[in-house]
Parts: structure tokens; sequence; C-alpha cells
């Protein structure tokens, strides 16, 4: 059995979502009250892969809220990620995907060292931060969305907001070694990072945003923001393509400019229906068969009986893995979401 942990974007949606989620006495409740609440399975998943395979699996709701990193809920938010892992393996789940946040607090508050859950003992090797999958996605994202308006990698300058990332690094390697775009162009704050990055990759130039986006053809977000940025349409180069790869979304708003694409990144479109709910409430165009690439990664994982944290710490996704997900992901039939 493959599992998903998850969460909300916003005590706001959070509270209008209350209901489906099967808590309705907390949809006019606060911050403090959902930080309080326990993990809970919340969607049973039947998924069936064009080989005629198919697997179950369970959502667990973690019941973190992306302003609880905002307030410095520091607390709360890792002994909700702890709680939905000892949940997920209470459970008897193979393999679980850290969706959203979980997988950026697991790492960034060193929750490795606590192995400890009351009487259960956490078996890393059940999860999987589900970004190998991720990153491949964006990548042939942006293979396959440039040459449809026009823009031809070999001459593209590319800017990865959130380069120094598990996924904005995996995605630079790729881009460089794979696809090969003419020139990368490097975002984000700490500058060390990004320099160790540059080395690593031979090349990118190391950039503040504001002076990128102007000279991007495309931008890749994947930034670990609670909130997303607004940006100037009229700034960009045109064409654009953007490609959205945050949760919460980085772009705060809508792009509205006819030669400005903006595509949800990292999002995988299966083949078949998925039977469950859950996307519905996370508000995907296709809620039947649109998830995260994080979440297919654990279904692929379940698919292929590989019980391995495939995806695990931070920095090591290589392009040979990425080309191995890959593989999976098509042979069971999963596509990057390509509409704009
Ligand atoms: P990491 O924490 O590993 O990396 C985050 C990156 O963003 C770092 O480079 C960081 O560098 C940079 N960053 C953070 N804040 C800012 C800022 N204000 N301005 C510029 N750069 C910033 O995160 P991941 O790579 O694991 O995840 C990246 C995003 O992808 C997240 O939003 C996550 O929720 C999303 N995601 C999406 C998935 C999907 O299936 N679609 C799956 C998993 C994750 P620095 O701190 O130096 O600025």
């Amino acid at each position: 059995m493959f599992g998903l942990i998850g969460h909300l974007t916003s005590l706001e949606h959070a509270q209008s979502v209350a209901n489906e989620l099967g808590y309705p006495e907390y949809g006019d409740q606060g911050l403090d009250f959902w930080c309080s609440a326990p993990p809970q399975i919340v969607d049973n998943i039947t998924v069936t892969s064009i080989t005629g395979q198919k697997i179950e699996g369970r959502y667990v709701e973690s019941c973190f809220l992306p302003e609880m990193l905002a307030t410095r809920r520091i607390k709360a938010a890792t002994r909700k990620v702890l709680n939905a892992m000892a949940h997920a393996q209470k459970h008897g789940i193979n393999i679980t995907a850290l969706g959203g946040f979980s997988s950026i607090i697991f790492e960034n508050f060193n929750l490795q060292q606590i192995k400890q859950i009351r009487n259960l003992k956490l078996e890393f090797e059940r999860f999987t931060t589900g970004n190998t999958h991720t990153a491949y996605i964006i990548c042939r994202q942006v293979e396959e969305a440039a040459p449809k308006l026009g823009i031809e990698l070999s001459k593209a300058t590319v800017a990865v907001c959130g380069a120094t990332g598990d996924i904005g690094s995996a995605v630079c390697r790729w881009l460089s070694v794979k696809t090969n775009v003419a020139e990368l162009l490097l975002i984000a704050r700490d500058r060390e990072r990004l320099q160790s990055l540059q080395s690593e990759l031979g090349r990118g130039k190391i950039m503040e945003l504001e002076e990128a986006l102007p000279q991007a053809d495309i931008v890749v977000w994947v930034a670990s923001m609670p909130k997303g940025v607004e940006i100037d349409p009229q700034k960009l180069k045109q064409p654009c393509l953007l490609i959205d790869g945050g949760y919460p979304k980085n772009l705060a708003t809508q792009v509205q400019h006819p030669e400005i694409y903006v595509l949800k990144g990292g999002i995988v479109e299966h083949s078949l229906d998925i039977d469950w709910k859950i996307m519905n409430i996370v508000n995907m165009d296709v809620p039947g068969r649109q998830l995260f690439a994080c979440f297919a990664e654990s279904m692929l994982l379940e698919f292929e009986k590989l019980y391995t944290n495939f995806s695990w710490g931070r920095n090591q996704i290589t392009v040979a893995k990425m080309e191995q997900i890959g593989q999976i992901s098509v042979k069971h039939g999963f596509r990057p979401l390509m509409s704009f």
C-alpha cells in the first residue's frame, strides 16, 4: 500500500474545506485549533496502471498549514509532520510521499534525529520526498511546452528561482546536461549555496530575481515560499513561459497577458481515472486524473514494489535517477500536465 501525506494551502482554504475533510467543527476555528489537530486518514485510493495493475493507497492529512511557519509555530509544524509519518507507518503503509512542505520541514528542522514517536520507531525507508519525480516532470514540462511557444531551448535563457533547493538543483542538473539550454540564471537568497551549485554545474549566472526576470525566456519557480510573489508581466520577455512548481503556488496572482504562459509545475495527469476524492479539495482542474508529481512517486514505487526512500536528503537527485523514475512514470501512464 502507498501513502500520501498532504496539507492545505492556507488557513482560509482549510476552513473552507473542513467539512469535506471530515472536520466540520474546524470550519470557524483559527490557527491554534489546527495546531492541535491530530493527523487523519481522509481518503482511500485505488490507482490502475495502463499495464492493468491495481494498487491501493491512503491519504493522510497532516493538518499542517503554511501559516504555522509564517507565525513561527515551528514546534507545531514539526509535530504535524512527524505525527503524520507515524500515523502512516502505524497503518502499515509501505511507501509514503511527504507532500508540499512536509519534506521541507523534515529537512530544515533535522527531523531525521527524531526517530521515536511515542511507542513507535519511525522507519525512514518507508518514506520518500517525491522530489525526483517532481524535478523530472518539471523538466519535461520545460522541454515540451517551450517549442509550442516558439522558444528554442538551445537558444533559451532559463531562470530557476529556488535553484539551490532539492528540486531546483535537480532541474538545473537536467537542464545543463540533458536539455543543454543556452543560459541558466540561478536565483535564491543564500549566496554560498548558489556558488557551490554554480561550481558543481560548471555554469549558470547567479542573479537577483528582479535582474533575472527581464532576461528569461523560461522561469521555473521552485522556491519554498509560504506566500506567493507578485510579478509585473510588463517586465517579462514576450513570449515567456512561467512554470510554477511551488506548493502553495509561488506566483501570488494569475498573470493575465496574452504572451505570458503559466503552467502548473510538477503536476502529472494519469491516463485513467483515479478512484479518490482528495484532488477536488486541492483544486485540481481535472481532479480524477491530475495530481502532484511527488504523490505520483509513491504510487510508482508501489507499482514497482520499490520499497525504498527513492528521494531522500537534500541535493542528491541525479539525472540518472530522474531518468529511472521517468521511465516508470511513462510505463504506468502518467504524463506531465501541459494545459496553460
Ligand atoms: P527546498 O527547501 O529544498 O528549496 C527551496 C529553494 O527555494 C532554495 O533554493 C531556497 O534557497 C529558495 N528560496 C526560499 N525562499 C526564497 C525566496 N523568498 N526567494 C528566493 N528563493 C527562495 O524545497 P524543495 O526543492 O523541496 O521544494 C521547492 C518547492 O516545490 C516548494 O514550494 C514545495 O512545496 C514544492 N513541491 C512541489 C511538489 C509537487 O509535486 N508539485 C513536490 C514537492 C515540493 P534560499 O533559502 O537560499 O533562498
